[in-house]
């Protein structure tokens, strides 16, 4: 291992200090944590370790803009339903049976990662058959996107939701046909179940979240935005993990942090924002609207397959005025929005907060950009503001996407027509909902999940050069960090990783396999598979 201080020199590599890099050079030396030069030369006599690449690729490290490290190191303390484990509603029942089993009766059984549509009953277990199979324990069960709670009957009575429960503003109950509460919840009332039950251990959720990083590194992430702090269990609960983490040893990847609050309850925490290299807060996030696999995203025509137009989370005006404040505070803001009713009211609230209250470079960010509103991207390129969107959503809501929108789908999740416009274009992964390997990011912008069938808006495909820009200058502008890192120039951070595959001559569809061989950040070593992959000399002097 190196330390961040030391002069590394990589040898004998194909290394390409951008995405647009045409002549990729052989040798690059990094010391104190930035680039230095190109030559077996630079910062000699004084380096401690010569790598020898053995003719791999190299190229700047990855940030995944918007993902949520804590909700996956959450999902891995509790039993996993994902279509990858269960196929079916019978499988995922047995698999909760299975782990009440283990726990004594009254206590919380959570399970994670439900999609109905990969179930072959294509709907979700409801609270009837779940009380068949764990009738001893409360359940929770959370669908994949976080929006979606299903809970049984020892769950509701320990929430104390009768029956007749209302349903809260932005969100509701599933209900049978005799207006019983099925178990599903939606949106706000899913939100209020996931801050109501008992929380898992916070040292075992720290141990999870390293581990999370250490993986993620280990698939090229030097970079990740944490969006939002609040959305699985809850802002103090999340931040006295977080806070812990950051008590221990320094972790292999540069974190941002988007807090879910509003600027009245982030000023009561004494919070402000703040830009540190490593742990960067600045960053206020919101929903304006639901998703596409509810149907809950609002649009302004009905779904192609349902007679709905979707719901706001909270009122619009209340919002803009949320909004308002947090723009005025010095906060980039970044907001959920999947219908286009939804990406209107935000851009709109971004004009307002600038016209009222002027700042220079804001760059607030518009998360998803799911369905386009007519001429939302001039107003976009004339605010500065972002799209952050999440390529490997194609692949993973092929069949949500085709019912919710039919013959509409092909504009769904722009990404040509967004750089054509001269907005910058953030892909990242929202995972758990999307994948979280950034190499399926980078296939599904280019090929549009034609892999999995028919592309979905090919007119939207980039190139992979775009794709990688997009993952490396692209997520450091979202982190406002592109002065001093996204491309290996002289001077820049040394955060590089080293790839099994040159990604701009391998088959496209072959990067969703790309291996990390290495990967570097602040000049450090903190993943190295290049021993294991026998690929290269090592001298350590
Ligand atoms: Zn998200």
């Amino acid at each position: 291992m190196t330390s961040r201080t030391d002069t590394v020199r990589l040898i004998n590599g194909r290394i390409y200090r951008s995405a647009w890099d045409e002549n990729p050079v052989d040798t690059i030396v990094v010391s104190d944590g930035r680039v230095i030069g190109y030559d077996a030369q630079s910062g000699s006599p004084a380096v401690e370790r010569t790598i020898d690449l053995k003719g791999a690729s190299v190229i700047p490290g990855l940030t995944d803009a918007h993902i949520h490290l804590f909700a996956i190191a959450h999902a891995r303390l509790q039993v996993p339903v994902t279509p990858r484990d269960a196929a079916d509603i019978p499988t995922v029942l047995a698999l909760l049976g299975k782990r009440a089993r283990n726990v004594q009766p009254g206590k919380w059984v959570y399970a994670a990662g439900l999609d109905e549509n990969g179930l072959s009953e294509r709907r979700l277990p409801t609270r009837a058959e779940i009380d068949d199979a764990v009738p001893d324990h409360p359940v929770l069960i959370r669908r994949f996107c976080g929006h979606v709670a299903v809970v049984n009957s020892a769950a509701l009575a320990a929430l104390g939701l009768p029956d007749g429960v209302g349903d809260p503003v932005g969100g509701s109950y599933g209900r049978d046909a005799s207006g019983r509460l099925d178990g599903s919840a939606l949106e706000i009332a899913a939100e209020h179940i996931f801050r109501a039950v008992p929380p898992l251990e916070r040292a075992e959720l720290v141990a999870a979240l390293r581990s999370v990083i250490a993986d993620s590194a280990a698939m090229g992430l030097i970079a990740g935005v944490e969006a939002a702090v609040g959305f699985t269990t809850g802002f103090d609960d999340e931040a006295a993990v977080w806070n812990e983490l950051r008590r221990g040893t320094a972790l292999p990847m540069r974190l941002g942090f988007m807090n879910q609050l509003d600027p009245a309850e982030a000023a009561q925490r004494g919070l402000r924002p703040s830009q540190d290299a490593d742990w960067q807060s600045m960053t206020l996030k919101y929903f304006a609207d639901g998703i596409v696999g509810a149907r809950t995203s609002a649009v302004s025509q009905d779904f192609f397959d349902t007679p709905s137009r979707g719901m706001f989370m909270r009122d619009p005006d209340e919002l803009q005025r949320v909004i308002a404040q947090a723009h005025a505070d010095g906060w980039q803001v970044a907001v959920h929005c999947t219908g286009d009713r939804g990406i209107e009211c935000i851009i709109e609230a971004y004009e307002k907060a600038q016209a009222a209250h002027p700042r220079v470079d804001a760059r607030h960010r518009v998360e998803h950009y799911f369905v386009p509103p007519a001429g939302g991207l001039a107003r976009m390129k004339a605010l500065g503001a972002l799209v952050v969107t999440q390529p490997s959503f194609l692949t993973r809501m092929r069949r949500s996407i085709a019912g919710a929108f039919g013959p509409r789908a092909d504009s769904c999740y722009p990404a040509r027509s967004v750089i054509d416009a001269g907005v910058t274009y953030i892909a990242s992964s929202d995972a758990p909902t999307g994948s979280w390997s950034p190499w399926d990011g980078i296939a599904d912008a280019v090929l549009r999940a034609a892999d999995g069938g028919a592309a979905i808006g090919p007119g939207e495909a980039v190139s992979v050069r775009e794709a990688i820009h997009s993952y490396t200058v692209g997520g450091a502008i979202a982190m406002k960090q592109e002065n001093w890192r996204g491309t290996l120039m002289p001077g820049m951070a040394a955060d590089l990783i080293v790839l099994d595959r040159d990604p701009f001559t391998a088959e496209c569809l072959s990067l969703r396999q790309t291996r990390v061989l290495l990967t570097m950040v602040r000049g450090e070593v903190v993943h190295d598979d290049l021993q294991h992959a026998a690929a290269a000399l090592e001298t350590a002097r």
